[in-house]
C-alpha cells in the first residue's frame, strides 16, 4: 500500500532550530571549499561529529535517559537540512544517528541500550551497515554471511563489501544468516552489532574514482561474538532491515549531494549579466526540490507518528537522487553554452567531483531499477 504524502509544515518550535544551527555552521564551516562541502555525508570529521554532540544535536530524537534530546522527527529534519544545506563533513556519525540507533532504540535490550545510545549521543560510537556482500546486493536475502551458536554466543564467518566507513567506525550492524541456506530467502537472517576490533575482523578499503576511500570490504574469520551481540529476535532480521531502510532512503540527504555545486553555481552566475537560459534551469532545478523537500517532509511526518512508510521512502528516493544526477549534468550544460566566461577553478572542481561520484546516488541505499519495484508492488501493480 502506498499513502498519500500530506503537506506537512514544520512546527515553529522546530523550526527555531534552524538560526541556532545556520550560526554554528557559519562560524564552523568558515573556508570551507565547495569540493569539500560536496563530499558533506561522504565528509568524515569525528571532531566535528563531537562538536554537534556537545550541542546536543546527535541522537535529537533519543530520549533523555539515553543520552538524546527527546526531539521529534521535524527538528530532525531541520537539522539534517542545514547541515547537508551548508555541505557540513557529517559522516562519522551519520548512520549511528540515523538508523543504528533507531534500530537500537526500537529492538534492543535495556541493557544493549544503555551501552550503544547514549555513546552515540556523545559522538563516541561510529556505526556502519554490513548489508552488501560479494554477488549479494540487490538481492538482498541472498547473502551467505553466517553466524553460528557457540559456546557463549556465536561465531560469524564471511564477508560484507561497499561497507561505508567501515574502516573508521567502531561497530558495525550486520545482517547476516544464522539458519537455513541462502534459497531460503527471507527465512533465517538476524541482525548482529559486530565490535570491529574484535579478532578476526580484518576490513581493506576501497578506493572510489575520485580518490575517496569511504567504503570497505570486511571480512569474518571465525569471529567469536558474545550472545548479546544478537539484536532483536533470532531469523527477524529481514523485517528489522527493511524498517531501518525507511530510515535510510527517505532523508533529506537524497535531495541535498549535489546543493554544494548549485550554492557554486549561483555565486558564479550572480557576478555575470543577466542569462534568461540558466535562470530556466535554475528554475526547473527548484520547483523540483520544493516538491521533493515537501515529500520527504511528509515521510518525516508518518516517521514521527510511529508509521513505517517504506513504499513512500522508495519513491522519494528514487526521484531526488534523479535529480541530484540531473544537477551537475544541468550545470555542465549551462557552463559550456558560455564557454567566452572564464570559469572559477573551485567551481570546476566541485563540478568534476560531482560528475564523478553522481552515478553511485542511484547505487547506494538500493538502486532505481530494485526501488522501482518497491514502488510498483505498493502500488499493487505486480
Ligand atoms: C557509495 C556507496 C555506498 C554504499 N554503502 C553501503 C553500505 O554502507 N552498506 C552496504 O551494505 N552496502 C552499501 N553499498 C552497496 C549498495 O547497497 C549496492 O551497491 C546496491 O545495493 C547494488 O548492489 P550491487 O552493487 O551488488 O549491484 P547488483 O545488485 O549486481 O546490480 C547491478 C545492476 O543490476 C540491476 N538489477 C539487479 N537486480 C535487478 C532486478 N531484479 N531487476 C532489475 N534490475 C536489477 C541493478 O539495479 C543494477 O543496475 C554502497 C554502495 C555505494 C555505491
Amino acid at each position: 500500500m502506498i499513502d498519500t504524502l500530506e503537506l506537512i509544515a514544520i512546527p515553529p518550535e522546530d523550526e527555531a532550530l534552524r538560526a541556532e544551527v545556520r550560526e554554528f555552521l557559519a562560524q564552523t564551516l568558515d573556508g570551507l571549499a565547495p569540493d569539500k562541502r560536496a563530499r558533506s555525508w561522504m565528509g568524515f570529521d569525528a571532531g566535528f561529529s563531537r562538536q554537534l554532540a556537545e550541542r546536543g544535536w546527535l541522537g535529537l530524537t533519543l530520549p533523555r535517559e539515553h543520552g538524546g534530546s527527546a526531539r521529534g522527527h521535524f527538528a530532525r529534519f531541520v537539522l539534517s537540512e542545514e547541515l547537508l544545506g551548508a555541505g557540513a563533513p557529517v559522516s562519522a556519525h551519520w548512520i549511528a544517528d540515523r538508523q543504528s540507533a533507531p534500530l537500537i532504540l526500537k529492538y534492543g535490550t535495556p541493557a544493549q541500550q544503555a551501552f550503544y545510545l547514549p555513546r552515540i549521543c556523545r559522538a563516541e560510537a561510529f556505526f556502519c551497515i554490513g548489508m552488501s556482500e560479494p554477488g549479494s546486493g540487490s538481492d538482498l536475502a541472498s547473502i551467505r554471511t553466517r553466524a553460528v551458536p557457540a559456546a557463549g554466543g556465536w561465531r560469524l564467518n564471511g564477508s560484507k563489501i561497499w561497507t561505508t566507513n567501515a574502516h573508521r567506525s567502531h561497530y558495525m550492524i550486520a545482517l547476516v544468516r544464522t539458519s537455513g541456506t541462502a534459497e531460503d530467502r527471507h527465512q533465517g537472517l538476524s541482525q548482529f552489532i559486530v565490535d570491529l576490533s574484535l579478532p578476526g575482523v580484518s576490513v581493506r578499503p576501497i578506493e572510489d574514482l575520485a580518490g575517496d576511500a569511504h567504503f570497505s570490504e570486511v571480512f569474518f574469520d571465525n569471529v567469536e561474538l558474545a550472545e548479546d551481540a544478537l539484536i532483536g529476535a533470532e531469523g527477524a532480521g529481514w523485517a528489522q532491515v527493511n524498517a531501518e531502510l525507511a530510515f535510510e532512503r527517505s532523508g533529506p540527504e537524497r535531495l541535498y549531494s549535489s546543493i554544494a555545486l548549485l550554492e557554486c553555481w549561483l555565486a558564479h552566475c550572480r557576478g555575470q549579466a543577466e542569462d534568461t537560459a540558466s535562470q530556466a534551469v535554475l528554475g526547473g532545478i527548484l520547483s523540483q526540490m520544493a516538491v521533493l523537500r515537501a515529500m520527504s517532509l511528509s515521510i518525516a511526518g508518518k516517521l514521527a507518528a510511529g508509521l513505517s512508510p517504506a513504499t513512500e521512502a522508495a519513491l522519494v528516493k528514487d526521484l531526488g537522487t534523479e535529480l541530484e544526477q540531473a544537477i551537475p549534468r544541468l550545470i555542465g550544460d549551462a557552463l559550456a553554452r558560455r564557454p567566452d566566461l572564464p570559469f572559477p577553478p573551485p567551481l570546476l572542481r566541485t563540478l568534476a567531483y560531482l560528475e564523478q561520484v553522481a552515478p553511485t546516488f542511484s547505487l547506494r541505499g538500493g538502486t532505481r531499477e530494485i526501488l522501482r519495484g518497491i514502488i510498483a508492488r505498493g502500488l499493487g501493480l505486480r
